[in-house]
């Protein structure tokens, strides 16, 4: 059960600079015209507005960095035998008690798209599993939401619980904070700050006036099989993505994009093996070694993303997007390129028939993955189009069960969300 605190600003400085000396604090700040969020020390945790700001880029970078060591490897030759290797692994697994503060309910759900195919499923990801569990999330309910927000298309709402371990409101003369999960309400309880039942009603306006600060809903249905109609339909996707540059800025600071590559550095006998964000974007993600590329077309690289965000993955995963509606593709893209109006053409362009007769990934093995899913997951090829790389992973083929449950940006018809 839910417990509700009121902390004065100057008593939620004091408390976040307490947790400081045992956490690793995450919180915006200001960098010319960005917000990023970064690790902050008791002495910078002074400015509350600066620590308000929704950032620019996503706090996915406090589970999954944007490079990291995997493995360190040494190998010494035996002299008797220089054919011959003795390699001793490090595998640096683990990390330090982090708290996330001030990320927004959207963000805080990104992390539950991402804990899907990193934590389910045949391979847990224990680099993932470490700093998941060592991190507590501390969201702020949205005051208000901007024009290119739609979280309530995709399942989620400005005062959303689903990812956080505490969600605070600004109400008059401080906030309201509760605690969400248990891990929350450790912390919460440890604060010493008064109760905030009385001021529960204050919190509940505040979203409610958020709510109401969205635009119109999604009136957008059974959308997975709808966007995977669109599968050959070429013309589309060539218009959709005509001015598109391949830049990868919208995949770089979404919350729930997670494709990556892995590179080896170092000599023949001592290195280290790399896990860096990459984007599918970038006609180089699925270069093969042999030279072979299966997309590159930049339409065959839109369509994949728009495929992950809104078909496969919910196919996947009980109908859930791959996207939260944080809107930050949607203001960074340099060519003001709009998700929602992609999935939107798509969506209404493809007749009932058409989707019923859709395209559907047939399911295969998965196999270990060198590249995360958005490589993937693209269904099997039509006739002529090269197949995905060898080890990708296909995404289950839709049930009749999901293709029969109509889908309204995440929710059923009766409003209540669809899991
Ligand atoms: S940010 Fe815009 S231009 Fe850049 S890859 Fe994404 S859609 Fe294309
Ligand atoms: S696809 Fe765009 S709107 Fe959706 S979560 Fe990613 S950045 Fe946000």
């Amino acid at each position: 059960m839910s417990t509700f605190y009121f902390a004065a600003p100057d008593a939620l400085l004091g408390w976040l600079k307490k947790l400081a000396a045992d956490y690793r604090v995450l919180a915006p700040r200001r960098e010319g015209r960005s917000v990023m969020f970064r690790p902050r020390t008791a002495d910078e945790l002074t400015d509350m507005d600066e620590l308000l700001r929704r950032a620019t880029a996503s706090p996915k970078g406090a589970v999954i960095p944007h490079s990291e060591t995997l493995v360190r490897f040494s190998s010494t030759k035996d002299a008797e035998n220089p054919a011959r290797l003795d390699t001793t692994l490090d595998a640096p697994c683990g990390d330090v008690p982090t708290v996330l503060f001030g990320c927004r309910p959207c963000d805080a759900r990104g992390f539950v798209v991402l804990d899907r195919p990193y934590l389910e499923g045949r391979f847990k990801d224990p680099y993932y599993a470490a700093r998941r569990e060592a991190l507590v999330i501390i969201a702020q309910a949205c005051p208000t939401a901007f024009s290119t927000c739609f979280c309530h298309w995709v399942g989620g709402s400005p005062a959303g619980r689903e990812g956080s371990d505490i969600l605070f409101t600004a109400v008059d003369g401080g906030f309201v904070l509760e605690s969400v999960t248990e891990k929350g309400a450790k912390l919460l309880e440890a604060a010493g700050f008064a109760s905030g039942e009385d001021r529960r009603n204050e919190a509940e306006a505040a979203h409610r006036k958020a709510e109401a600060s969205l635009g119109a809903p999604s009136t957008l249905e059974n959308i997975p099989a709808r966007v995977a109609a669109r599968f050959r339909d070429e013309a589309f996707w060539i218009k959709e993505t005509e001015k598109c540059l391949s830049c990868g800025a919208c995949t770089y600071l979404c919350p729930t994009c997670q494709c990556f590559t892995i590179t080896d550095e170092g000599s023949q006998l001592d290195g280290r093996r790399i896990r860096s964000w990459d984007t599918c974007m970038s006609p180089l993600f699925t270069l093969e070694t042999s030279g072979h590329n299966p997309r590159t077309e930049k339409f065959k690289r839109m369509r994949n993303r728009i495929s992950h965000k809104f078909s496969y993955y919910p196919q996947s995963y009980d109908g859930e997007y791959s996207c939260v509606g944080c809107g930050r593709c949607v203001v960074s893209c340099p060519i003001s390129l709009d998700i929602r109006q992609v999935v939107k053409h798509a969506v209404e362009g493809a007749p009932e028939a058409v989707a019923e007769a859709a395209p559907v990934p047939a399911p295969k093995p998965a196999p270990a993955r060198v590249k995360a899913s958005s490589a993937a997951s693209e269904p099997a090829s039509p006739a002529g189009e090269p197949k995905a790389a060898p080890g990708a992973e296909a995404a289950p083929k839709a049930s009749a069960k999901s293709e029969a449950r109509p889908r309204t940006g995440g929710k059923s018809k009766s409003g209540k969300k669809s899991r």
